[in-house]
């Protein structure tokens, strides 16, 4: 049995997978705030309970937005923030006599989508986060390609590339960079940029659906996006040649990125032809927790 855990800032899920893939059990319990010690006893509840309600015992994975670093063994860039600086690994495996296993969240989702999900037996797979936030992951042969500083497949904070003259120096992002990826590409950045454009807030949802209705603000802002989402994947595909590129977030949600950005994407990546397939993730917002038990 493969238990995962998806640690959140306000949530702490656990579930059980069995061999297959099946769900055996899924429960979850609210992150005590800005206390260490509760937030480890919840995770060691959760086991616990897990395995005397089904009856064995489980490896153990966990998904944070965070990275252990390589260099201290503890966690660095959750935005639990309590938990940085603590060595969360070192305490879990003692406090659960196993190993643990922990990866940041865009690398779990990246991980459950190659394992049994829409990128299903694709030797070589990106996933993309695009919500509040853009991460990334890359998994390779089934397993979450990590790198020396935990970051494989972090590129939100790359500039957009082949930039036009208007988006540049393009807008200012909280890492202190300006023009990231992800101030173009978030939800928050499509919602940002549409409201610069035409002075009107409005959600992403309702740039999509007012699209749809043949708003043509909205149409050229969805334009604009899908444009910008085709140089940023390009630039992927020029480095990492993936066979699948699998989205994820609240973004993933719209459909027509999936025919669109294909047939934008070949006239920057360095290739007479591009079999890269873009697609749409099968487990949605459960793939964190799902990954974490694969890792
Ligand atoms: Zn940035």
């Amino acid at each position: 049995m493969k238990l995962g855990i998806d640690l959140g800032g306000t949530k702490i899920e656990i579930i059980a997978l069995d061999d297959n893939g099946s769900e055996l059990l899924r429960r979850r319990v609210a992150t005590p705030q800005g206390d260490y010690a509760a937030t480890l006893q919840s995770i060691v509840g959760l086991v616990h309970t897990a395995e005397a309600e089904l009856g064995q015992r489980g490896t153990l994975g966990i998904g944070t937005p965070g990275t252990i670093s390589k260099a201290t063994g503890l966690l660095k860039n959750s935005n639990s923030v309590h938990l940085n600086g603590k060595p969360v690994l070192q305490d879990l495996e003692a406090l659960l006599k196993r190993e643990v296993k922990i990866s940041n969240d865009a690398n779990c989702f990246a991980l459950s989508e190659a394992t049994d999900g829409a990128a299903s037996g694709a030797p070589v797979v990106f996933g993309v986060i695009l919500g509040t936030g853009v991460g990334a992951g890359i998994v390779v042969n089934g397993k979450v390609l990590a790198g020396p500083n935990g970051i494989a497949g972090e590129w939100g904070h790359n500039p957009l590339p082949w930039p036009m003259a208007e988006e540049l120096p393009g807008p200012v992002c909280y890492c202190g960079q300006q023009g990231c990826i992800e101030t173009f590409v978030s939800g928050p950045g499509m919602a940002k940029l549409h409201q610069r454009e035409t002075g009107e807030a409005l959600s992403t949802d309702v740039i999509v659906v007012r699209a749809a209705e043949g708003d043509k603000a909205c149409e050229l802002s969805l334009q604009h996006y899908e444009n910008r989402l085709a140089r940023s994947l390009a630039h992927v595909i020029n480095i990492l040649d993936p066979d699948v590129i699998v989205l994820g977030g609240g973004i993933s949600n719209i459909e027509r990125l999936y025919t669109h950005v294909p047939q934008l994407w070949s006239r920057w990546v360095f290739s007479d032809r591009v079999d890269t397939r873009l697609v749409k993730n099968k487990f949605g917002d459960s793939s964190g927790v799902r990954g974490a038990a694969w890792l």
